[in-house]
């Protein structure tokens, strides 16, 4: 899945790893074909419509489950975002109708009456592994959110981070995503990565297996700028 140009994270990621003479390969897999737990550093579930969602449900139970638990279980770093991230949970529930998700994180989503939960969103991560700390705004991951879905914490869950503008997972805890070890779920859209470039260096440090310190430290004007733009669209 793939909407508010999620394809952007890829971009970030692939930019980031070449500047610094990193290698980096980008593999899809579509319906249907099949996914290898280690042959990745980093997997990646964009976001989608409803619709989206209950076509790749079904695929990612079928052929693609067991490599995301082996993927996750060694280690490697899966990233969801918002369609993506409901459906690392347990499901996606609209009325009577119940998209299984694969379950390597302890949420279930909830299709409730209300409005969507749309706008800029700034959140507070603690992501607890000293990741570089450049300029004190690197705690802050900025973004867009738009969901129907609400996203509820089962008791295995620690949020990913807390919601300082927006709405996060559910419109009232005051959490957004969810961490649990390199598997990371989350609403921001934005796209995420080309608006908090800080979190693409943790991100490729973490699949690397290497201290973020250990990144060669990149021209980051204009994606400190970016990062800006994007905490004062959310009031920040
Ligand atoms: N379809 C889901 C929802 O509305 C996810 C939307 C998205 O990925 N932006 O809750």
């Amino acid at each position: 899945m793939n909407i508010y140009a999620d394809r952007g994270n890829l971009l970030v990621l692939a930019h980031r790893c070449a500047w610094r003479g990193i290698g980096f390969e980008l593999s899809s897999s579509g319906i249907g074909e099949p996914l290898y737990p280690d042959a990745h550093d980093l997997f990646y579930l964009g976001g989608g419509q409803d619709r989206d969602q209950r076509l790749c449900a079904e695929d990612l139970i079928e052929t693609k489950r067991s490599a995301l638990h082996g993927a996750a279980a060694r280690e490697a770093v899966v990233l969801g975002v918002c369609g993506g991230y409901q459906l690392l949970g347990h499901s996606y529930s609209l009325g009577a109708d119940e998209i299984p998700g694969v379950g390597l994180l302890d949420v279930r989503t909830v299709r409730e009456d209300g409005p969507r939960l749309i706008g800029n969103i700034a959140i507070e991560v603690s992501l607890g592994d000293g990741s570089p700390a450049t300029d004190g705004n690197d705690r802050i991951l900025a973004g867009f959110e738009n969901h129907g879905g609400r996203t509820y914490l089962g008791p295995d869950a620690r949020a990913l981070g807390r919601v300082v503008k927006g709405h996060g997972n559910d419109g009232r805890s005051g959490f957004e995503g969810v961490r649990n070890g390199n598997t990371i779920g989350t609403y921001l859209h934005g796209p995420l990565l080309p608006k908090n470039a800080w979190f693409a260096d943790w991100l490729i440090a973490t699949s690397l297996r290497i201290e973020g310190s250990e990144l060669a430290a990149l021209d980051d004007g204009l994606e400190k700028a970016a990062h800006l733009s994007a905490r004062h669209a959310a009031g920040l």
